[in-house]
């Protein structure tokens, strides 16, 4: 048995993978293009692990997925690929239309028809998990409750729009075609892997390395927080319980404002790695420009996922960040091989 997994390079994609093959024997077919955003040192404990078969590659390469299909027949297909980078997406919009919307278009074809020539068990029995975002729903009111699975979706940025839009195409592809089709939406994640271009790892790496820690506007935009590990176990419990056609929110319940998240941050650094002169790294904090149409508040109402799976998160933000300050500490070459990009050229000697 196998299940496929598309952007297992990325951030959440290789906390997934790693996380899998520690708890099942199931090989894991990785698929991803390895844009900026996908880096294979994160997977290098699997470099030498026959259960981990990597494939460079495109999601909307009809050809190259359908012969991944028909070689190992997996059981699942869990859809991480994306361009996910709000800020990226303001700039150039356009690589987000094609990956985000025209690539899970393509990748939906290409496995509904592997999914029509299986049996009718094997039909039933499979599964294809779209792991998408909280920011689909728009921006909340400081009052207001958490997003349900019934929040209409307004989406306000390219990214946000285009995740939207995939969100659709699997939902249309579950009513129109039948394929069992299961989606996540899911708030701001944090962790090990996390590409240094996003608040929590820029803010550590920022600090340490005694630059300014950007905070945009007056920093009082809030976000739902979840350990990355915490989604990982959700989308394997969303795999084997979910009710196909159903989406599924998932959230820390853990609402800061970007400003307490810095805050946060600076507060165990001082007192995990204290700078040199004694001082806060808070002292480093600046605020800048606001990023246009940045949303107010995201919050999820994790009820649905809570009540009919038995989800609920295992770390609180408190012991996630302070879990995480500490593995970028400790995998400081990783970061600086990412920022470098150096992990390409290393990449190349290996793959
Ligand atoms: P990421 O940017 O770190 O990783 C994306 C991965 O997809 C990279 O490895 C990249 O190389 C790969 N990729 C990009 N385009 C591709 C293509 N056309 N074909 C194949 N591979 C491609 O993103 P992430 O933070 O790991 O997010 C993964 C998924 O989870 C995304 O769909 C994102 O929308 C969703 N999500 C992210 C968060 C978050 O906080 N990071 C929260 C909720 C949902």
């Amino acid at each position: 048995m196998s299940i496929l997994i598309t952007g297992g390079a990325g951030f959440i994609g290789c906390n997934f993978v790693l996380d899998w093959l520690k708890k099942n024997e199931e090989r894991v077919i990785n698929i991803d293009a390895l844009t900026y955003a996908g880096n294979l040192m994160s997977l290098n404990e699997l470099k030498n692990d026959k259960r981990h078969i990597f494939v460079q590659g495109d999601i909307g390469d009809s050809d190259k997925v359908a012969t991944i299909l028909a070689k190992y027949k997996p059981r699942a297909v869990i859809n991480f690929a994306a361009e996910s980078h709000v800020d990226r997406s303001i700039i150039g919009p356009e690589q987000f239309i094609q990956t985000n919307v025209l690539g899970t278009f393509l990748l939906l074809e290409t496995v509904k028809t592997y999914w029509e020539q299986l049996s009718e068990l094997e039909k039933s029995e499979f599964r294809f998990l779209h792991v998408s975002t909280d920011e689909v729903y728009g921006s909340l009111e400081t009052s207001d409750p958490g997003f349900t699975e019934h929040h209409r979706y307004k989406p306000n940025s390219p990214y946000s729009a285009s995740k939207a839009a995939s969100d659709h195409l699997v939902r249309a592809y579950h009513h129109t075609y039948g394929l069992p089709v299961l989606t996540t939406n899911c708030s701001n994640n944090y962790g090990p892997f996390h590409f240094p271009e996003k608040l929590i790892p820029l803010v550590i790496y920022n600090a340490l390395n005694k630059k300014a820690l950007p905070i945009y506007g007056n920093g009082q935009q809030i976000r739902d927080w979840l350990y990355v590990k915490d989604h990982c176990n959700a989308i394997r419990l969303v795999l084997s319980k979910g009710k196909p056609g159903e989406t599924y929110n998932v959230g820390g319940s853990s609402e800061k404002t970007n400003l307490d998240v810095v805050k946060t941050l600076c507060k165990v650094l001082d007192g995990v790695s204290p700078r040199e002169d004694g001082e806060s790294y808070s002292q480093q904090i600046t605020f800048v420009r606001d990023r246009p149409g940045h949303d107010h508040r995201y919050a999820i109402d994790a009820g649905k996922i809570a009540k009919q799976l038995g989800w609920q998160p295992i770390e609180s933000f408190e012991s996630g960040i302070r879990k995480t300050v500490l593995w970028y500490l400790e995998n400081q070459p990783w970061v600086e091989a990412v920022i470098s990009g150096n992990y390409r050229d290393w990449v190349s000697t290996q793959y």
